[in-house]
């Protein structure tokens, strides 16, 4: 392997440039070539790449996002979009790939390797921690503490105020960021996705809970559960307290990402470039029981999903 390219693909995730940064410098350490792909698997479709110096990644270990660029390209799912992006990559010589993203890009990945050789790792960079074969992702603990400090913010008002308040925290079907965030900001109430929720029975805790003197609480609830607006209504016409939705949203993807995400993030990149000089290809990197791990990338996504976290709702219920 002489060149290598480093693309990032599916959302953003604060740490992302870190391990981008890590990739390019331990590769030229390595004396490898290094190329960065802008914007994705559709970057790569449109030749949108650029040879990266040392000095490409300098003063970008302390930003959000990635400076690649990130986009969502479906057409990758054509094997004939496959092989156009395999010509493209070799028209530049490269070697090998590294692909930071979630499942979804992982699958990309492995493809790439299968149809045509190219020796492809992938680095989980997601706020979401749904990646399967990591305990955690890059991007998940940066989210995790603006959560809080979101919850925190509305903790004072609502308390002023007397209020309920709904928080939607991302992780589409993980609740990773819900529970742990339930737990970090003392909310009352704590809705998985993965458990969904039984809107009677939530109304009937805060009309007994209220009953008994409390006068604010904090519900949080992983997004696609349900219209938290809606739910927001329908609380208040019973419960009588003004109550009010708050989507946190893409606000959790951005900020400067936190010490333990760089490092993650840069443990990783180097950890990346060393599989690929050892001849490893469609793996992709895991950190399991602190220790860093790479599996095939289909095993991992087949039989590797990560299980629910009941001990944190167990936890979260118990502190209420
Ligand atoms: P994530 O990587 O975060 O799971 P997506 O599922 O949106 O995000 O995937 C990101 C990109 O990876 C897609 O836009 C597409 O280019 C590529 N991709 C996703 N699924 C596949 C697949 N089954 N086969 C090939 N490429 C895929």
């Amino acid at each position: 392997i002489k060149k290598i390219a480093i693309l990032t693909s599916g959302g953003d995730a604060p740490g992302m440039n870190a391990a981008i940064r890590a990739v390019v410098r331990s590769a030229l350490d390595k004396g490898l070539d290094v190329y960065g792909i802008y914007e994705g698997y559709r970057g790569l479709h449109q030749n949108k790449i650029k040879q990266l110096t040392r000095y490409s990644v300098s003063d970008i270990i302390n930003k959000g996002g990635t400076f690649l660029g990130s986009a969502r390209f479906p057409e990758f799912k054509d094997p004939a979009v496959r092989t156009e992006c395999a010509e493209v990559l070799r028209s530049h010589g490269i070697d090998a790939l590294v692909v930071i993203g979630g499942d979804g890009s992982y699958t990309g990945a492995k493809l790439l390797t299968e149809e045509h050789g190219f020796p492809c790792i992938g680095l989980p960079g997601t706020i979401d921690n749904d990646i399967p074969g990591t305990d955690y992702t890059i991007g998940y603990q940066t989210a995790l503490e603006t959560a809080v400090v979101c919850i925190d913010r509305l903790r004072d008002t609502s308390s002023s105020h007397h209020r309920i308040s709904i928080v939607e925290i991302m992780g589409r079907h993980c609740s990773d960021l819900t529970l742990s965030a339930a737990i970090a900001g003392g909310c009352e109430y704590a809705i998985a996705a993965e458990i969904g929720f039984n809107k009677e029975e939530l109304i009937q805790e805060i009309e007994s809970s209220f009953a008994k003197g409390k006068n604010h609480a904090l519900i949080v609830i992983t997004e696609l559960v349900t219209d938290v607006h809606q739910l927001a209504k329908d609380i208040e016409a019973r419960v009588g307290n003004e109550t009010r939705a708050t989507v946190l949203g893409h606000i959790q993807r951005g900020g400067t990402p936190s010490a333990f995400d760089r490092i993650l993030a840069s443990r990783m990149g180097v950890y990346a470039v060393d599989l690929l000089l050892q001849g490893e290809k469609g793996r992709c990197v895991g950190i399991q029981n602190e220790k860093l791990v790479h599996h095939d990338i289909i095993d991992a996504i087949d039989n590797m999903r990560r299980p629910f976290k009941a001990d944190l709702l167990d936890v979260a219920n118990k502190l209420v």
